[in-house]
């Protein structure tokens, strides 16, 4: 069985991706199983998106409730489950008003348009550029890999979307540099995740926001990662008391139902109108209705002080782990968002030994590894990983 998944999948799958010779098949809470019963402990959580763990009764609940009352009807018409997560949200966040679509690199598209749209209807024509940081990451269509810091992502894809600017990460005098009066807005993840798991300092943020506020440029964070509980609080933005005039989200907002969202301030939403942007699936009713109820347990079950603690443990214990091992050069992160990252390109060498010994994890730009489980991981299961990764290292 697993080995005829595997020839079909190698035969009728886009090759995008490189992946392990396992096949996974169901999952419950921080476990997942593969077809032949093994099982792992996910320190990846579909990329950061399963945050409340896999299966979550409550989330299984909501959707079927759901799916059995209404699917779909798209946007021509007002349905329940929409509304109530864009208010959750906009009640829980500095935003007034929320786009929902399909992914994250929707969510930024949308937040790109927003941003531009708002200066030509003041007739500023030329005021189109963003300026993005080095090493970030803001997804794949022709947008946002145009947003994104990475040269391999845009490799192939000539000519990129023109109107970006790059500076150094955390380096205010580079954005002063680079701020002008043909910038609509700075795009930035307050902690750089695909691109090795950067932390923003609080005084850059703050340094951020004053160079915009000076210069009537609009600030967009890209939350799509750290968003909904993963760094600790509700929104990593939380912790610097810096707000943006645009904020994305997708990742755990649906705990694994694809959705995006694209929250503003009034002043900046107002320049979507009718028939400035649509989706067709954006917020429809079986995926928002999860979507809420994923905000509803978060709140209601304590889930993201466990990240915060939990996240405290499992740092001091992979700071543990650096003080035996030269080969660990730095371990970083904001709550369920770490770094551990290694000498050398030895990260997929280590993912591969840790799959043998029935553990999910992540290698980000060849030697950093990126640790990102449900936020209701355990003790018991963050020291099993760390005696299994003081083994192998
Ligand atoms: C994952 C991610 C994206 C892209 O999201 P998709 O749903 O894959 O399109 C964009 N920005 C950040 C910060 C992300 O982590």
């Amino acid at each position: 069985m697993k080995n005829e998944i595997i020839e079909k999948a190698e035969k009728v799958i886009a090759a995008t991706y490189k992946r392990p010779p396992i096949v996974i098949e169901k999952g419950k809470g921080c476990m997942v199983w593969d077809t032949e019963g093994k099982s792992y402990i996910d320190f990846v959580a579909g990329v950061a998106v399963c945050s409340l763990g896999h299966a979550h009764p409550r989330v299984v609940k909501a959707l079927c409730s759901q799916a059995d009352l209404l699917f779909h009807v798209s946007n021509l018409y007002y349905t329940i489950p929409q509304v109530e997560l864009a208010s959750m949200l906009v009640e829980n966040s500095f935003a007034d008003r929320v786009f929902f679509c399909n992914s994250g690199a929707e969510a930024n598209e949308a937040a790109i348009k927003l941003a531009r749209k708002n200066f030509k209807d003041k007739g500023e024509n030329d005021r189109y550029r963003i300026i993005s940081m080095e090493k970030s990451f803001h997804g794949r269509t022709m947008a946002t890999l145009s947003a994104t810091g990475q040269d391999k992502i845009k490799k192939g894809y000539d000519p990129v979307l023109e109107g970006f600017d790059f500076v150094p990460f955390n380096d205010p005098e580079a954005l002063a540099g680079m701020i002008g009066p043909s910038t609509c807005a700075v795009i930035l993840e307050p902690v750089q995740g695909e691109g090795g798991v950067h932390v923003a300092g609080s005084g850059y943020l703050k340094e951020v926001r004053k160079l915009c506020d000076k210069s009537g440029t609009l600030l967009i964070f890209d939350e799509i990662q750290t968003g909904i509980g993963r760094t600790g609080k509700l929104f990593a933005y939380q912790h610097s008391g810096v707000e943006p005039d645009i904020m994305t989200l997708a990742k755990a907002l649906g705990n694994g139902l694809p959705i995006g969202a694209m929250l503003a301030k009034e002043h900046v939403a107002s320049a979507f109108v009718h028939g400035s942007h649509a989706t067709t699936f954006g917020g429809t009713p079986v995926v928002t209705a999860a979507a809420l109820e994923v905000l509803k347990v978060l709140s209601e079950e304590n889930i993201i002080d466990n990240c915060d603690k939990m996240g405290a443990y499992f740092q001091e214990r992979l700071l543990w782990l650096k003080s035996r091992h030269s080969s660990v050069l730095d371990v970083r992160g904001v709550g369920l968002l770490i770094g551990m990252e290694l000498d050398k390109e030895k990260g997929e060498n280590l993912v591969t030994k840790c799959l043998e010994r029935g553990f999910l994890i992540n290698c980000i730009q060849g030697r950093i590894i990126r640790f990102v489980p449900p936020l209701i991981i355990s003790r018991e299961e963050i020291d099993a990983l760390i005696l299994c990764l003081d083994e192998i290292l």
